[in-house]
């Protein structure tokens, strides 16, 4: 029998949702629920027949997600008529206290709240996800798998702020990193790409999408990465700034009288490939480099730069690299920004093929053959992941049981 997991990713204004048989990673169904809480939303189902978008007012998240299974009902697969292993929840922030996915209970939804001034814009909608999930489905196991666990590996001088000691523990202050689930999986991906075992591997993965960060992994563990207590230090992203002078939020408020909220927002939305060029999508992006426009140019190089600075860091961290691995929306379709930021590295053994690098798809070595260090696109897969991880769960606890 399939083991059908239905993955939902409450966002917050939005719910993406996924039907994945987590064998093969077969998406049956998938959707995007948008403007939740904002006024007149949509739904957008790709289900077996093709895809339906409906307009409609999503008040909250319980709302987005009967809609949901509504479409699902109206277009496919009905899930009346389909046994579901697990429901699993993308979770941002599971702070020090998740080091790997678990089951949804009380402890766990107390857990996830009491993390909610780290993540606040995401735990809360987390947890209304969880909540609407159990409500619908009480007879489903619900798994929470976070995106912060796979760096909790992270050794203490990686993972410490160089802040007063004993106040930083009292307040949670640390980096704890993002993107968990697509770095498992991608260092799976990757692996099986090079033919060797993971455990032997010592990797440097890009995921470059709207969010962007790096990570060093050493034999399948995260030992450093980009994204710190909140997903907004590291790279150069589409909206936000990554690393800044910390000052500069002193400085904004002594000299312009800003808020933090002011500053905050800067940072977070306003900034970036945004803030540099006006547009936060790549796409749009590179074209206007391409057409001439000097904003986007200047975009696409500081965007560039950064990543080689973390490229060039987590080498020295790790100390040997087998494969710099690009991954997410940019990281697997922007040849360009591939070929510039590993430019000139030849002396660290890390090259790109100019004609591998242009074509393709799937999972891919771009480097020329015998490089010392190979370079891969390795497509993530996040909704497969979450599903894989929630029937490992949900596998254990019924094995534990009997
Ligand atoms: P993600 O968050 O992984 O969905 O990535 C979103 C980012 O990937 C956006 O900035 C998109 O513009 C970018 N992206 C998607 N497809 C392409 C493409 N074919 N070429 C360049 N960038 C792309």
């Amino acid at each position: 029998m399939a083991d059908l997991v239905l993955v939902v990713n409450a966002g917050s204004s939005s719910l993406k949702y996924s039907l994945v048989d987590a064998g093969p990673g077969t998406a049956l169904a998938s959707g995007l629920v948008e403007r939740i809480g904002e006024g007149p939303g949509t739904l957008t189902h790709h289900g077996p027949d093709g895809d339906h978008r409906t307009e409609g007012t999503y008040d909250d998240h319980g709302a987005a997600l009967c809609a949901a299974l509504e479409a699902f009902e109206a277009h496919g697969p009905a899930l009346s008529s389909v046994t579901l292993r697990a429901v699993g929840h993308r979770v941002v922030h599971g702070g020090a206290e998740f080091s790997a996915p678990a089951l949804v209970d009380a402890a766990l939804v107390a857990a996830v709240e009491s993390l909610v001034p780290l993540a606040p814009l995401h735990n809360p909608a987390n947890l209304a996800g969880m909540a609407t999930a159990q409500r619908l489905f009480p007879d489903v196991p619900q798994v929470a798998v976070f995106d912060t666990a796979f760096h909790q590996t992270l050794a203490p001088h990686a993972y410490t702020y160089a802040l007063p000691h004993a106040w930083v523990q009292e307040h949670r202050i640390r980096r704890y990193g993002f993107h968990g689930t697509s770095y498992s999986f991608v260092a799976g991906a990757a692996a099986d790409l090079l033919g060797r075992p993971l455990p032997e591997l010592n990797l440097v993965v890009l995921h470059l999408g709207n969010g962007a960060s790096a990570a060093a992994i050493r034999a399948g563990e995260s030992v450093d990465t980009s994204m710190g207590m909140t997903p907004l230090e590291g790279l150069v992203m589409g909206t936000r700034s990554g690393d800044v002078d910390p000052a500069l939020h002193a400085h904004l408020h002594r000299e312009l009288g800003w808020s933090v909220e002011q500053v905050d927002g800067l940072l977070n939305r306003e900034s970036g490939l945004k803030g540099l060029a006006g547009v936060n999508d790549f796409r749009e992006l590179d074209r206007r480099r391409t057409d001439g426009d000097p904003a986007a140019r200047l975009a696409f190089e500081v965007y560039c730069h950064r990543i080689r600075k973390y490229v060039g860091a987590y080498y020295a961290v790790l100390g040997i690299v087998d494969a710099v691995v690009f991954t997410a929306g940019v990281g697997e379709n922007a040849a360009s920004v591939r070929a510039a930021s590993l430019a000139g590295l030849e002396r660290l053994g890390i090259a790109v093929d100019p004609a591998r690098n242009a074509g393709g798809s799937g999972p891919r070595v771009i480097s020329p053959d015998g490089s010392d260090v190979a370079v891969l696109v390795v497509p993530t897969d996040e909704e497969w992941e979450i599903a894989r991880q929630a029937v490992e769960v949900v596998s254990a606890a019924g094995a534990a049981r009997e």
